[in-house]
């Protein structure tokens, strides 16, 4: 915290300028020359398609928000889709967060909410049919003998030895995978394409496997499973998605979701890869993430200082804010990482705009005015929010003793400190110009009192003889002062690129000691006794702000989403 000389303090201002119109992204550009063509008849349908494998992530948020953002843009319709074609991972507890974020984000799938699993027996149908056409056989190789016959990038692969098996012999053999005849492993059933293919990913891929786990939707129905690669451009295409937007790691799979479609003849969608995100300071592998929670690094999934989208959700991030961030960062076919910065300046506009203005003190140590009458209080009218006169104004109570933030006094202080010290004159915000007299200490030498006088004709915080005062401080009265226990959330790794294999340690060994920091007995105005879940403060000098899940009337607690980026001074200095 610093001084704030005089004028009209308005933090974080960031006025957007109106943008200039933007050319179009790669992805925009492909739908634009689809509706040219007459390729999918003008229309655009998106879908987002989760595995129900653990909780989604800020990157998550970003393929969401593009996929949704782009449906919209062109008056198209979007799918959330779970892609549960792996029962061994899976949970209905994923499938109802996943929701939930999806819906927060406000990416509206209306009554197109769909599971991959629901599709099995028509996938079944289609690779029935890719068995009569010879273009999939069942294999008896294990996966390790799989692995070992894929040849290299100068290698070709070796043909299986069940590669020429008759469709009458895959038709049966398939039938009995599907029946449980055959234990796990031990069969596949691979697609006949080109063993020598230079894109790996056309040697004979498998399309199921037999697995006889139970699945959360579909029970003990099937005992062979579909692979991703196979599942999911029929998901696609059953869905008629025109555009299906997936990351860069998949560009390497489009010849094979392509080949499918063609050998089958089905209705044929396009897919279009983006560079995933990555972003400093934090770690976004579900494994690791899964890691964290499950080893106690974190207070679970929504732990504020983790990546996921509840996490962000509780610790005061917006929808808005992560529309503003992917904006601001767009769409790329290369991959990068973002700073944390980027996603941070993100939640300070959107919260300037909508954070309501309150005082709060965090580490506090009395003011009493001497000359101000005992016993006496008066109400002070506060802006709620100087960005938008619409939240108008509130009342704050002042008496003659008044918390006030530690460090904004000081004994001995240097020549710029425009805060209290003995002689000097500051404002505080919203009341009086006060004059600090003297301290009181404790037999340790700690400050515990400061004292001051005010001056009865600044009321409102305005001089009547012009006179300026270098700093503003803000306070809270005591007498209606509220206790909470604050908590000041920071960067969850202290080195940018946590993950990085380059790394001499473990990620674990880069996770941040100072990432929490617990204020207890923090004094607040009055007014944010009824704070609710989804306001959002600025606590002024301080940071944003907003209630967290756990609080209470008798014990409130607020998360600190972001720290101010500049204090009074600076803009004030503008
Ligand atoms: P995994 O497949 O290893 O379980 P995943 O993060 O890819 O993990 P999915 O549930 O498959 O999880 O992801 C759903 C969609 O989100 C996919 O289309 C994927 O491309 C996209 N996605 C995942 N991670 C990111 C990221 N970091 N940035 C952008 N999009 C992402
Ligand atoms: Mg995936």
């Amino acid at each position: 915290m610093t001084s704030t000389p005089e004028s009209n303090p308005r933090q974080d201002q960031n006025e957007r300028s109106e943008e200039p119109a933007r050319s179009l992204n790669f992805i925009e550009q492909i739908i634009e020359d689809d509706a040219k063509s007459g390729r999918f008849g003008n229309r655009v349908h998106t879908r987002f398609p989760p595995e129900p494998n653990g909780y989604l992530h800020v990157g998550h948020a970003k393929a969401i928000i593009l996929s949704y953002g782009i449906a919209k843009q062109y008056g198209g319709l979007f799918n959330l889709r779970f892609d549960d074609t792996n029962p061994s991972k899976e949970d209905v507890e994923y499938v109802e967060s996943i929701k939930e974020d999806v819906k927060w984000l406000g990416a509206d799938w209306q009554d197109r909410l769909f599971f991959a699993s629901d599709y099995f027996e028509q996938m079944y149908e289609y690779a029935v049919q890719l068995i009569k056409k010879g273009k999939a056989y069942v294999c008896d190789l294990t996966a390790e003998q799989i692995r070992e016959t894929r040849g290299t990038a100068t290698v070709p692969g070796t043909p299986s030895p069940y590669r020429d098996r008759s469709v009458e012999e895959n038709l049966d053999l398939f039938k009995r995978m599907r029946d449980g005849e055959f234990p796990d492993g031990s069969k596949t059933l691979r697609a006949k394409i080109d063993m020598a293919s230079p894109n790996f990913n056309l040697r004979d891929p498998v399309m199921y496997r037999i697995l006889h786990t139970p699945h959360h939707r579909q029970g003990t129905k099937w005992s062979i499973y579909p692979m991703y690669d196979w599942a999911h451009g029929l998901e696609d295409s059953i869905e008629g998605i025109t555009h299906s937007i997936c990351t860069l790691e998949f560009e390497h799979h489009r010849p094979l979701y392509d080949w499918f479609l063609n050998e089958l003849g089905v209705y044929h969608p396009q897919q279009i890869e983006f560079a995933r995100l990555n972003l400093t300071y934090t770690v976004m592998s579900k494994r690791k993430l899964l890691e964290l929670v499950k080893n106690n690094y974190v207070d679970g999934w929504d732990d504020p200082r983790m990546p996921t989208i509840c996490g962000l959700r509780r610790r005061g991030f917006t929808p808005e804010s992560l529309r503003i961030f992917c904006k601001t960062i767009g769409v790329a076919k290369f991959n990068s990482t973002i700073e944390a910065t980027v996603l941070e300046n993100a939640v300070r506009e959107d919260l300037n705009k909508k954070a309501l203005r309150r005082m709060a003190v965090l580490d506090p140590i009395k003011l009493v005015i001497d000359n101000y009458p005992e016993g006496q209080t008066e109400k002070l009218v506060a802006v709620n929010n100087p960005e938008n006169e619409a939240d108008g104004v509130r009342e704050v109570s002042f008496s003659k003793t008044l918390y006030i933030e530690r460090e904004d006094f000081m004994e001995d202080a240097p020549k710029k400190y425009y805060r209290l010290s003995p002689g000097r004159e500051v404002r505080l915000r919203y009341a009086y110009y006060v004059t600090c007299k003297s301290c009181v200490k404790d037999a340790d030498g700690n400050v515990v009192e400061v004292h001051c006088e005010y001056d009865p004709e600044t009321r409102g915080g305005q001089s009547a003889d012009g006179r300026r005062v270098q700093g503003t401080i803000h306070w809270v009265d005591t007498q209606t002062a509220i206790d909470a226990e604050v908590r000041l959330y920071d960067r969850l790794f202290n080195v940018p690129n946590p993950d990085d294999p380059d790394n001499l340690g473990d990620y674990k060994d880069y996770l941040n000691p100072e990432s929490l920091k617990v204020v207890k007995g923090a004094k607040l105005e009055a007014a944010l006794a009824d704070a609710s879940l989804d306001d959002r403060f600025q606590f002024e000098r301080i940071g944003y702000f907003t209630l967290d899940k756990t609080a209470t009337k008798d014990a409130p607690v607020f998360n600190r989403t972001v720290s101010l980026r500049d204090s009074w001074s600076k803009v004030a200095k503008k």
